[in-house]
């Protein structure tokens, strides 16, 4: 991640039990931040002891966003009535921690945004933003965070419109890793270095040079994640 230049990234840890692991080495580095939450795939697990688990690990200063959190109808793992009183609950508590949410949102786009909307409040983070014209309308509207992933590197990628719709205030890049590797890596584990890949495709979308995409979503970044003044 260094040799490609990240400066810095967010490791996102959606196993709570594992939480203390991640906190404990993610300490060592300076460049890393930490974000946890209940994932909508474990919403079912969802109960006081979890709660307040997720309070306890968001007054840690290395946590420095909510997330994952959202609705996923796409696999299901929990009910989704569950999910979505999850997804509430933790929404209105990381706008009482100040922190800002890294939204997981997987074919549930209409009540993502019905359940954002009750807490305008929040810093909203869409995150591997893949989703249609109801999320990213809304998005655009209530000037939610827009992160990308590898996903923009695919030839199946088709929201090119939406990549330049974007305000560049709003504009953030990710890996999602493991996942997802980007061309030319695909098939590969996925790693923090790549998402220089995902920074070259959005500015060629975007028209825009390469300098310009990274400074632009660093400074981004660090205004959402790391609380600057940028
Ligand atoms: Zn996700």
């Amino acid at each position: 991640m260094r040799a490609a230049g990240v400066g810095r990234a967010l490791v996102v840890e959606s196993e709570l039990d594992r939480l203390d692991g991640t906190l404990s080495w993610a300490a060592d580095e300076t460049c890393l931040g930490v974000a946890a939450g209940c994932h909508p795939h474990n919403a079912r697990a969802w109960d006081d002891r979890v709660a307040e688990q997720v309070c306890r690990a968001w007054v840690n200063p290395m946590v420095r966003a909510a997330g994952e959190i959202g609705l996923d109808y796409h696999y299901d793992h929990s009910p989704r009535d569950v999910q979505r009183r999850v997804f509430a609950d933790q929404l209105s508590m990381a706008v009482d921690a100040r922190l800002p949410v890294v939204i997981h949102a997987r074919e549930a786009d209409d009540d993502v945004v019905a359940v954002l909307r009750e807490r305008p409040a929040a810093t909203v983070v869409l995150h591997s933003f893949s989703s249609g014209a109801t999320l990213r309308d809304a998005g655009l509207a209530a000037g939610w965070f827009f992160s990308f992933s590898g996903m923009v590197t695919f030839n199946s990628w088709a929201l090119l419109d939406t990549v330049r719709a974007v305000p560049a205030d709003r504009l953030l890049i990710e890996t999602d890793s493991p996942y997802l590797a980007p061309v030319p890596h695909r098939g590969k584990r996925n790693e923090p270095a790549f998402v220089v890949e995902v920074a070259r495709k959005l500015a060629a979308i975007r028209g825009v040079s390469f300098d310009e995409i990274a400074e632009t979503t660093t400074n981004n970044a660090l205004r959402v994640f790391w609380g600057q003044s940028i």
